[in-house]
């Protein structure tokens, strides 16, 4: 199969489309985004990768790196994260405070922001360094050194993070954070403010394709943990339109506000594709267009 044609053909039909979105903007790093800019990899299980259009271009990966953030915090931790934090889509937008007073300080997700927030404090006293844990993760998977956090983006999410810091010493209130709550919040815009491209997140994803297992075989994540992992993705990755997306492209997926949407195809791979316009609830147009182009021509879901 010529994956890169597939890949071309995905982002064309999405292309033909009329509608664009636009680039989020609470915060000026991300509103200066190009609108124009579009790119898809596919890394294989067994580690080929491909890529069309601006597949390369490092993008601030946002949400997305709550996948990994909860990842590392099974991996290192265990299941004892599913005690502080649910497994049930939200149904309010990805930044809403209204069901944690209701919920006891217990988010509903980790992939909301105060469940990742709480995946956060857990990663964090875990290792003592819970954004470096994700990069150093990222780097290791993708073999690109280069990975880092982009500081700008870092300190002007945490300059506009009222509601970020709202939610987190909320949570902290009812005693599920373990942290300081100011580092937690450190930590959290560090990993949201990661640079990587869709290639290098292709590859990283592939650990929940290959159930578990890393780029070098070891294992991260049990079976049943990756699956537990995947399952949440597919319910409540895509922000307040999970079931959309599900509908769509029927596949585990975390996408960000920078544009980026990864998703799973398990046992076969791992798709990144990145175009900064967003439609409202927060996804990727193009992106989202282009999923559902692909899994709409090679049938690849996981239905
Ligand atoms: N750092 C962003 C925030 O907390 C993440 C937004 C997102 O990608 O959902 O607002």
């Amino acid at each position: 199969m010529d994956y890169q044609q597939l890949l071309r053909d995905a982002m064309d039909t999405a292309r033909s489309l009329p509608a664009r979105g636009r680039p989020a903007d609470y915060i000026p790093a991300l509103a200066a985004a190009d609108p124009e800019a579009f790119g898809m990899a596919l890394a294989t299980v067994d580690g080929e990768v491909y890529g069309a259009g601006d597949w390369e271009h490092p993008f601030s990966i946002q949400s997305i790196s709550k996948l990994f953030t909860l990842a590392l915090a099974l991996a290192e931790g265990g299941d004892g994260i599913w005690q502080r934090v649910g497994r049930e889509p939200s149904g309010n937008p990805f930044n809403s405070l209204v069901q944690l007073e209701s919920e006891q300080g217990i988010p509903r997700n980790p992939f909301i922001n105060a469940g990742a927030l709480v995946a956060t404090d857990r990663l964090l006293e875990l290792t003592g360094d819970a954004a470096g844990a994700v990069r150093d993760f990222l780097r290791a998977e993708s073999g690109n050194d280069s990975i880092g956090t982009d500081d700008g983006v870092a300190s002007s999410e945490a300059r506009h993070g009222h509601r970020n810091a709202a939610l987190a010493h909320f949570i902290a209130s009812y005693g599920n954070l373990r942290n300081p709550v100011d580092s937690v919040l450190a930590h959290y815009y560090a990993h949201c403010a990661i640079s990587a491209s869709c290639r290098d997140l292709a590859l990283a994803g592939r650990f929940l394709a290959r159930h578990g297992l890393r780029a070098d075989g070891s294992r991260l994540l049990t079976r049943s943990e990756a699956k537990r992992v995947n399952a949440v993705l597919l319910t409540c990755g895509t922000y307040d339109a999970a079931g959309d997306f599900a509908f769509r492209v029927g596949l585990p997926g975390k996408s960000g506000v920078g544009g980026g949407v990864l998703a799973v195809l398990p046992g076969r791979g791992a798709v990144c594709v990145w175009s900064p316009g967003l439609d409202r609830a927060g996804n990727s147009v193009l992106g989202v267009a282009a999923l559902d182009a692909l899994t709409t021509a090679t049938g690849w879901s996981v239905f």
